[in-house]
């Protein structure tokens, strides 16, 4: 790795910084490929990377209606945790976070994995079955998941000031220590470099319009830069999933929703770890702050389908009020930024992989708030299924036919807010 003095950078700024090599850059989009991934969002180029790298695919290409990083991949708030309740999501996301652990390493990118433990709060004695329930659950699968009284969390989290006088008081907390935040862009740069110098193509303005087929099988996607033949087709375009499931005849039991996140202006560190605060009917928010300094919040949908991108003040209120009733001093602050993303829904809270109409169509979605943190693993698992055709079993309890037959993995919580059941 490069070090570059304060000099160096301002010499090289002021020359223009003409030394800087792109990430990925100089593909251009060819007739045919092995395998067309539709959706540069983390989900896309993590499969793309695990085709190339994995299962030496070739002739492999990233289409992307927008940019790099321009969807929910750099949108959200970049918490990652394993701690959900049920088998089938705490094995996946377990096997998810380990990657993380070594992300920075397998892509030679640092992608600033900070385990800062996400700390999910108790605010009633009420909350401490289900709290266990989990807890006990993610120990007997090997996952680690400590239930603090309000002493131990008074030493985990001394800023917090537990016992102070709320109008929620706090009584304890699910703490999982390997839980935390990874930079989300860098997530986004760093599969797309790694997947670029592996041969992948990535191709931006490249907007998927059409799935041209032969029979029971399809043999191409249209696209504004004209047909693109592909022998397999994965579909990632997470909150634009309900247009694919259209296009192709098949609709998905996906809802695409606005989820919004804030970030108020840098300060000196004054929170170390993630907290969750859920007070049901008041307001529901979880905070951390960036290595930059920003408290960076984020709280509930905004409550209807949308593809605006703008969130309503309303939800911005009741995720501030949160944030100001956990940490008083972030009432000082003001808001440097807002956004929003589009999440796709699905009606249980767990994720879609599976073929899609066709045998050699493929469809990543149904992430919900939750689906940076599953990056990795679904990276991994999606390009297995598509490159031998069987599902991993990591994966196989996402298929699509389970909310035919009734199958559900029901776990709906919110990005940060695992489901209180
Ligand atoms: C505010 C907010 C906070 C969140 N916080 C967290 C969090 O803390 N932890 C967590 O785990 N998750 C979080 N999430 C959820 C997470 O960001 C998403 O689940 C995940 O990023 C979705 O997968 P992706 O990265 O592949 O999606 P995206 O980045 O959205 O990628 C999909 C891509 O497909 C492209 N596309 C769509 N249609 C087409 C087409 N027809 N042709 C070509 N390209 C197309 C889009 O332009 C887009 O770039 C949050 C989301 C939001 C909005």
């Amino acid at each position: 790795m490069r070090h570059y003095s304060a000099w160096s950078l301002l010499r090289a700024r002021l020359a223009g910084n003409s030394h800087w090599q792109p990430l990925w850059s100089g593909q251009s989009l060819q007739q045919a490929y092995d395998v067309v991934v539709v959706g540069a969002g983390g989900h896309g180029l993590a499969t793309a990377f695990h085709l190339a790298r994995d299962h030496g695919i070739k002739r492999v290409a990233v289409l992307e209606k927008r940019l790099v990083g321009y969807g929910n991949v750099g949108r959200n708030t970049t918490i990652v945790r394993s701690n959900y309740l049920l088998p089938e999501n705490h094995y996946f996301y377990e096997d998810s976070l380990r990657r993380y652990e070594t992300l920075s390493r397998d892509l030679n990118y640092n992608v600033m994995y900070s385990p800062r433990g996400v700390v999910d709060l108790a605010l009633s004695d009420d909350d401490f079955p289900g709290l266990a329930r989990r807890g006990n659950a993610l120990r007997l699968a090997g996952i680690d998941a400590e239930l603090m009284n309000i002493s131990a969390l008074e030493r985990f989290c001394p800023e917090l000031e537990p016992r102070r006088s709320r109008r929620f008081p706090i009584l304890g907390a699910l703490v999982q220590r390997r839980g935390g935040t990874v930079r989300h862009d860098a997530v986004a740069w760093g599969y797309a470099r790694a997947a670029s110098a592996l041969g992948v193509d990535i191709i931006e303005d490249c907007e998927v319009t059409g799935v041209r087929t032969r029979g029971e099988v399809a043999t191409g996607v249209e696209t504004n830069r004209g047909y693109v033949q592909a022998e397999r087709i994965a579909f990632a375009t997470a909150g634009h999933t309900g247009m694919i499931g259209t296009m192709l005849g098949v609709p998905l039991p996906i809802e695409t929703h606005l989820l919004q996140a804030m970030v108020s202006e840098p300060v000196k560190p004054l929170l170390h770890t993630v907290l969750v605060y859920v007070a049901p009917g008041h307001a529901e928010t979880y905070i951390c702050q960036s290595d930059r300094g920003g408290l960076v919040m984020g709280g509930h949908l905004d409550g209807f389908p949308s593809y605006t991108r703008e969130g309503q003040w309303d939800r911005l209120e009741d995720v501030v009020q949160g944030a100001v009733e956990l940490l008083p001093q972030v009432g000082a602050l003001r808001i440097l930024r807002q956004w929003a993303g589009t999440n796709d829904m699905t009606m249980d809270g767990s994720p879609i992989i599976d073929r899609l109409r066709y045998d050699n169509v493929f469809v990543n979605a149904g992430w919900c708030y939750g689906g940076f943190k599953a990056i990795p693993a679904s990276g991994a698992a999606c390009a297995r299924f598509v490159a031998t055709g069987t599902a991993p079993d990591l994966i196989k309890a996402f298929r699509l036919s389970r909310f035919a037959t009734g199958h559900l993995l029901d776990e709906r919580g919110g990005g940060p807010f695992p489901a209180r059941q």
